[in-house]
Formats: C-alpha cells, structure tokens, sequence
C-alpha cells in the first residue's frame, strides 16, 4: 500500500517560482521575441593601466530598463536569460553592439581601447560562435585585437577539451581572453598553463580590504606572481579604496577596475569621461 501511494503520487514537486523571477522571464522573454533590444544598454567601466594611471581598456556591461519592471540589474536578469536560453540571442547583440560602438569611437580617433564582452557559458559553446564574430568584426572593418572575450573558470572546466579549442580558434582570429573573476571558481592549475589566456581578472572578493587582510594579500600577490609567470597580465576587480590601490601598484598589478577610479558609464558619458581625462589619473 505503502508503495502504491508513493507511485501514484506526483515524483516531481512544481517548481517553485517567485512571481518576481516569473515576471521578470516573461518580460525578458517578451524583449528578446519581439525583438525589442532598445530596452537594453551597453554601460562601460574604464581599466587603467596602474603604473601610466592611462585607460586602457574597459569592460562591457549590459543594463535593462525595463518600461514595465523599471532598471533590472544584471545579477538579476542574466542568471534567468541563462536557464532560459534567452541569452544567446542576448549575449550576440552585445557581441555586435560593441563591435560597433569600437568603430564608432575609432572614427572619432579613440582607437587605443581593448573593449572586454562577458559572454555566457550557453554563447560560448555556441558552434557558430567564431563565424558570429568574425561577422560583426567583417562587418565594421574591426581588427579583433580590439574586442577581448571574459570567461569564468567555471565556463572553461565544463568542457575543457572544447574550451581550450574555442579559446585556440579565438586567440587565432586575433581576439584576446580574460579568465574572469579569478579565484571564485575551481579551476586546476594544472590547466591553467595550457590556456590561451592574455587576462587574469582578480575577483573583487580578494581586493576588498586587501591592504588590511592578511590572508587576502597573501593570496593577491601570489595571483600577481602567478600570473605574470605564466605571461599574463593581470586586472584587479572592484578597487574602491586608495589603500587597495597602493597595495596593488606596490604588487605590481597591472591594471584596475573599480568604483575608485569610475562606475559603469552609459557609452556617451564614457566618451565624455575620456575625453576629459586625457592625461594622469592616479
Ligand atoms: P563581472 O563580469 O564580474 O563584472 C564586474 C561587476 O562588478 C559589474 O557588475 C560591475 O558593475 C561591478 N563592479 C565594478 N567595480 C566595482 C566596485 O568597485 N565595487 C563593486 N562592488 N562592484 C564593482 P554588473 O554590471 O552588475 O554585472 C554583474 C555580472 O553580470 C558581471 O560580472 C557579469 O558576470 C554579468 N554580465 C554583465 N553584462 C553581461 C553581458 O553582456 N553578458 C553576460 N553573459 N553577462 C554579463
Ligand atoms: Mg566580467
Ligand atoms: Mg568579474
Ligand atoms: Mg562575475
């Protein structure tokens, strides 16, 4: 008897969903079908070189403003894009629409930026990834050492043996590859010398406090090390404060990122920020 009602009743409990996260998939949905991109922006977050205190890069970040749910924040909107699906068309207009605006800014004579373009796991493993690409860079006369991929070590050990092929055929085209929010993920060491990595990003976790917390310093600099031995150059995520700048020109990091020096800036304001920062800004 006891059997029989196990069989009979329901093996798979209805998922529980807040209303918020079922709002917030059927509007995206509804953006992506309908082709309404418009809600979307591109912000963009200057990386300066430490030593120079020159932008020389900066890191792509998509915003929704959504007319019905108002700004939804990344954290928010991405993990459900990615249970859904509904990133790869998401993560492509990125891809494209930064292609783009490097032009844009190229032709009135910015054409010293490397733009990074997080993508997505589900992107990543696309086949048609690198025909994609090398599409938006054909298309806007681009020269791919301008656009560099961010990848989380996560993303790469799903797959490594495919990974490590698509990271080849990228660094092939001419693009560069950051290992994003380094440290937070599991990735082996053993792997990480084989990758075809320009970029390790330090997660933001170790920079907090990391001229005050011994166990994080201890951890900064050695990634420093590591990572310049291995080649790569080496990015510090989420530096707020003075003191985590000092300690990390002291380390020799090479560059940084972080509300300290600006937020993410709608493209036009970033424009503007440049042109009024020609010179030092450390
Ligand atoms: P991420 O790639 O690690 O991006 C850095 C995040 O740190 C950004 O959050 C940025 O605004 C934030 N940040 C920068 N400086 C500071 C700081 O000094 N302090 C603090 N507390 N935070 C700082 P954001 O823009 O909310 O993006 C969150 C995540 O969403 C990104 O993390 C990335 O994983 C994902 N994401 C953003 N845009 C895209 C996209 O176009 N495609 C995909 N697939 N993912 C994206
Ligand atoms: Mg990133
Ligand atoms: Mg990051
Ligand atoms: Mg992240």
């Amino acid at each position: 008897a006891t059997l029989k009602k196990y069989l009979s009743s329901p093996t798979i409990v209805a998922k529980t969903v807040s209303p918020k996260i079922q709002l917030l998939e059927m509007n995206l949905q509804r953006v992506v079908q309908q082709k309404k991109f418009q809600e979307f922006e591109i912000y963009y977050q200057p990386i300066v070189d430490i030593a120079s205190g020159q932008i020389i890069a900066a890191e792509s970040l998509l915003r929704w403003q959504s007319p019905e749910l108002g700004l939804v924040t990344p954290t928010e909107f991405i993990p459900i894009a990615e249970s859904t699906g509904l990133i790869v068309p998401i993560d492509q207009w990125v891809l494209q629409n930064v292609c783009q605006q490097i032009k844009i800014w190229h032709d009135v004579g910015i054409a010293y930026l490397t733009m990074t373009v997080n993508l997505s796991v589900m992107e990543f493993y696309q086949p048609d990834l690198l025909n994609k690409i090398n599409d938006f860079l054909k298309r806007n006369k681009l020269e791919p050492q301008y656009l560099e991929i961010e990848l989380t070590e996560s993303m790469i050990m799903q797959d490594i043996n495919s990974a490590i092929a698509t990271m080849n055929k990228l660094k092939s085209l001419g693009l560069k590859i950051a290992i994003d929010d380094f440290g937070t993920g599991y990735s082996s060491l053993i792997y990480l010398k084989n990758l075809p990595i320009n970029t390790l990003k330090i997660d933001r976790y170790f920079i907090h406090n990391v001229a005050v917390d011994h166990q994080k310093s201890a951890i900064t600099k050695a990634l420093i090390e590591m990572a310049h031995n291995l080649n790569m150059r080496v990015v510090a995520e989420g530096v707020e404060t003075e003191e985590e700048l000092h300690f990390l020109r002291e380390y020799q990091c090479d560059s940084m990122q972080g509300f300290l020096f600006s937020r993410p800036l709608p493209a036009a304001e970033f424009e503007n920020f440049l042109w009024s920062n020609r010179h030092l800004y450390i």
